[in-house]
């Protein structure tokens, strides 16, 4: 094994902050459950160009990258892919001997817990919000064959991204004309401690059979209350950031991740934090 002093393998996390970051227990958990000798450290980076020289310095096998360092760390790979470059962001580095190898997973992570649920291809879906996570998503329906329509706070981010990625977009005006096959919300509004916002009219929702909400904490935001309440099929953001990261497991370990297993230690953790 090629820079590492050990036999033992070593995965991480750059961030800042990182000491809320679920992705130590979630991969931790699923490294374990393998039966792969190796650990995941979470590492609260303040000059990120040093940190990501240290991961081929210290044969660290695989990195994901979260706020605020996605777009920066582009500067410091040896390989971006095609999805990566598109969306404007990196949250998986793949150390492949040597070569540090930039992917981003959320769009994927995305992708899949939605298709656990409905067809993507040909659908048209609503995206609440115009920043990071929702360019992640636009480009993931766009892949799959769907129809982003955009709609944000900011109209004009709304109507930049749309043009960025050749889809069309909703100024807030035309909220109450807005139905379709699906709506996404990709910004904070309904996070914790702020569990009593939403981002949709709970009574504009029966307009959508399916509602998905990219927050994971709380995991039953107010948008996915009101959306069940109206009927909809309802999908957490737990399982974006669960398929994000088994997404990434499976890049740095040529193995298919537990998902059960790594589902099961972050509701554990949620569930705790949520009656503390
Ligand atoms: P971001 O780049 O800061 O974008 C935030 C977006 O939300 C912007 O479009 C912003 O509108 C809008 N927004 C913020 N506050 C608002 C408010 N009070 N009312 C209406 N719109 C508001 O953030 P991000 O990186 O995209 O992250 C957004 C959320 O996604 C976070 O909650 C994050 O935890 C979550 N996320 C989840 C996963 C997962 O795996 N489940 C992965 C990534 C992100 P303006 O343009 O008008 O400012």
């Amino acid at each position: 094994m090629k820079g590492l002093p050990s036999e033992c393998a070593v995965y991480a996390v750059f961030g800042n902050p990182v000491k809320h970051s679920l992705s130590p227990l979630m991969h931790q958990a699923a490294l374990d459950r393998m039966g792969l000798k190796a650990v995941y450290v979470p590492f609260c980076v303040t000059d990120l160009k040093e940190a990501v020289l240290g991961i081929r310095g210290l044969g660290i096998r695989g990195v994901s990258v979260t706020l605020p360092f996605k777009t920066a760390v582009m500067n410091y790979l040896d390989e971006i892919d095609e999805g990566a470059r598109r969306i404007g962001a990196v949250n998986t580095i793949w150390n492949d001997q040597g070569r540090l190898k930039g992917t981003n997973t959320d769009w994927l992570g995305f992708v899949l817990s939605l298709q656990a649920h409905t067809e993507i291809r040909g659908r048209r879906f609503l995206v609440i919000g115009a920043g990071g996570a929702a360019r992640g998503i636009v480009y993931g329906l766009i892949r799959e064959g769907g129809h982003p329509v955009i709609i944000n706070r900011t109209a004009a981010k709304a109507e930049a991204l749309a043009r960025e990625f050749g889809c069309s977009f909703l100024s807030g005006a035309e909220i109450h004309q807005a139905g379709a096959d699906g709506l996404i919300n990709t910004t904070p509004v309904g996070m914790a401690p702020h569990g009593e916002d939403s981002p949709w009219p709970g009574d504009r929702l029966h307009h959508f059979p399916v509602v998905m909400d990219i927050i994971y904490n709380p995991l039953q935001t107010r948008l996915l209350k009101e959306a069940r309440t109206a009927g909809c099929l309802t999908i957490s953001g737990l399982e974006m950031f669960i398929r994000q990261g088994a997404e990434q497991f499976k890049i740095w370990t040529g193995l298919e991740a537990p998902l059960s297993r790594m589902r099961e230690v972050v509701l554990a953790q949620l569930t705790k934090d949520a009656n503390r």
